[in-house]
């Protein structure tokens, strides 16, 4: 069995806070410490903006001519759109309850995971360029000028944060980092900069209707292949209707559901409960009217993943398996 270090050796191993103040504390970007940038055709078939190839550990990242300009600009729409985005802003009282709560900042130690700290990654240019105090005293009033160093920090601390919300939970200002960290992403985004284990589901979806790229005819027999294996235990027979209209509930399971256990147990137990109750239910295995059936039609959209158009099909009324 692996030697499990102590606990008094853990916290020995762990980084020491850095002596700097964290605005002179430069990000240091490192292999195997970031992720991948997404890829130039995935941006362009999303129809992101500014779609190019960069690399996080080069000093140039390619950013567009008016890349201050972009951000600017995105961020007063987003101060005018999102009004919980100015409360978080102008809010936070430093008390520190949040800061111990991310999961980033107990396993680096490094301020910068501390969410009171990644939040003021973005406040700092906000008090610069929104605020008239920022305006005036600069790094007095904890304001900074946005710089490609500030871009590539946000990179690296904002995709450090699964937004899971814990910190907002033991905030006594209700500041949800999370939503800060969505819209940091969405002025990353701006400039042509996102990861690809996002961006590459984002564009499954669009093309597929499920994050794993699975084909509509391949969802379809996934999910005839576990109607079988529910026959065959049960006895009762379930031939659920594909992307028909004129049903009452269409519905959209995730992708993992029928892609491998345990998912597919929990898409099994739906079809179950769907036909005990009765539901008159369609699932969904395509994304939306494509292209070659410009009209929408329910045929065209059942034809793409082999299903009949004008089947009735309603739930079966197989008996109940005996206990
Ligand atoms: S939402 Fe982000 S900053 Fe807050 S605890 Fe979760 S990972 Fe950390
Ligand atoms: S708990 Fe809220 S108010 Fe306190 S430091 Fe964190 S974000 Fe700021």
């Amino acid at each position: 069995m692996a030697k499990m270090p102590k606990p008094e050796e853990m916290i020995a191993s762990r980084a020491s806070f850095p002596e700097k103040s964290w605005m002179d504390v430069k990000t240091e970007i490192k292999a195997g410490m970031y992720a991948y940038p997404a890829k130039v055709d995935i941006m362009e078939g999303l129809h992101m903006p500014h779609p190019h190839a960069w690399q996080p550990e080069e000093e140039d990242w390619h950013l567009p001519e008016n890349w201050e300009e972009i951000i600017y600009k995105a961020l007063k729409e987003r101060l005018a759109k999102h009004r919980s985005l100015k409360i978080f802003m102008d809010t936070c009282v430093r008390c520190g309850a949040c800061a111990d709560k991310c999961h980033f900042f107990l396993g680096t130690n490094d301020p910068k995971n501390m969410p009171v700290l990644r939040a003021e990654l973005l406040r700092s240019v906000y008090r610069r360029d929104f605020t008239t105090a920022g305006r005036l005293l600069g790094k007095v009033a904890g304001a900074r000028k946005l710089t490609t160093d500030v871009i590539k920090e946000w990179f690296t601390y904002f995709y450090q944060c699964t937004e899971c919300r814990r910190c907002s939970l033991f905030c006594p200002y209700g500041i949800d980092t999370a939503e800060i960290t969505a819209i940091v992403r969405e002025l990353l985004h701006e400039l042509g900069l996102g990861i690809n284990w996002i961006m590459e589901p984002v564009s499954n979806c669009n093309r597929t209707g499920n994050h794993l790229g699975i084909q509509p005819h391949a969802f379809k027999e996934i999910v005839e292949f576990l109607c079988e294996d529910i026959e065959t235990i049960t006895g009762i027979h379930i031939d659920p209707p594909f992307n028909e209209k004129g049903h009452e509930i269409l519905f959209i399971t995730p992708s993992g559901d029928v892609f491998a256990e345990p998912g597919i147990y929990t898409f099994m137990g739906y079809l179950m409960l769907f036909h005990e109750l009765g539901l008159d239910y369609t699932p969904r295995c395509t994304r939306k009217p494509s292209a070659s059936a410009p009209n929408g039609s329910s045929a065209a959209n059942a034809a793409t993943c082999g299903a009949s158009s004008t089947s009735t099909w309603r739930p079966t009324t197989a008996p109940r398996p005996k206990a």
